[in-house]
């Protein structure tokens, strides 16, 4: 049986197929699908603005017996600032690669993937908010869908509330999550006393979790905190939930070899 079907979709992943063609991984609003993209791997051709990294608009995907072809498309966004821009460019492969990984295939994904994925692609492309803070912002999510989200304003291990507290948290690699001061105090020798953090790392987490992507805007953190919101979702997604180390790993590495890292801001967490 056979059919044919529309829909909206951007696309995560392309692997090219021979001299022509490109197999394409399309998000779509119930989950990820796999569709070859005939003559999608040509410079110019029906299908090459199709069959690019990012590029978001609606699919008629024909579905015979395995993979499906893609038809026809229509692009609405091409976005090709997030292909232009080194930064950018780094930053939405591994965007990308993150959701083809994190996100499972129709019909099952988290009703919000769609969506905060295109919040994410879009504020990159608009500059208003840095790229390692919807980056942070979209890893948290996937924390969540993927159940590796803890609430990150109690301490894991023995429940305190740390938002109030006036003394910062330090974050656990064993366990995943935050811990208070005193439970990091009464670790013995062998135990993991964690990672120190900012402060007010354990509002940021929540709130990041939690913000709808498309409305965060002048969001204006320390180099101290967005450092440590890095490598604590680094290493909680690599760890706990097996997504992102490659990927992370290079996107880090060309970061760290451009010559300007962004500006600094000074201050709190504003939406
Ligand atoms: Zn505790």
């Amino acid at each position: 049986m056979t059919v044919i079907w529309t829909t909206e979709a951007v696309v995560v992943r392309v692997v090219r197929y021979g001299e022509r063609d490109a197999i394409l991984t399309l998000l779509t609003e119930t989950g990820l699908v796999t569709a070859m993209a005939r003559g999608g791997a040509r410079p110019v051709g029906r299908l090459s603005a199709a069959a690019r990294l990012c590029a978001q608009g609606t699919y008629v995907l024909y579905q015979g017996r395995g993979m499906g072809d893609v038809r026809q498309a229509e692009i609405a966004r091409q976005r090709r600032a997030l292909h232009e821009d080194v930064v950018k460019a780094a930053y939405a492969a591994y965007l990308c690669d993150l959701a083809s990984r994190a996100i499972p295939e129709r019909p099952d994904a988290p009703p919000a993937a769609y969506r905060q994925f295109v919040a994410v692609l879009d504020g990159l492309e608009a500059d208003r908010v840095p790229a390692d803070v919807l980056a942070r912002a979209f890893e948290l999510k996937v924390c969540a869908w993927l159940g590796v989200g803890p609430d990150w304003r109690v301490c894991i291990r023995c429940g305190a509330p740390l938002v109030e507290t006036g003394e910062a948290p330090r974050y656990d690699p064993r366990e995943g999550g935050l811990i208070c001061p005193r439970c990091a105090s009464l670790a013995g020798l062998d135990a993991v006393r964690g990672w120190p953090v900012p402060r007010k790392t354990s509002a940021v987490l929540h709130l990041l979790a939690h913000a709808d992507i498309a409305k965060l805007h002048r969001v204006d953190l320390s180099g101290a905190m967005r450092d440590a919101l890095s490598r604590i979702l680094a290493h909680q997604l690599r760890e706990f939930a097996g997504v992102g180390g490659r990927a992370r790993q290079v996107l880090d590495e060309i970061v760290a070899s451009l010559p300007d890292p962004p500006a600094e801001g000074h201050g709190d967490l504003d939406t």
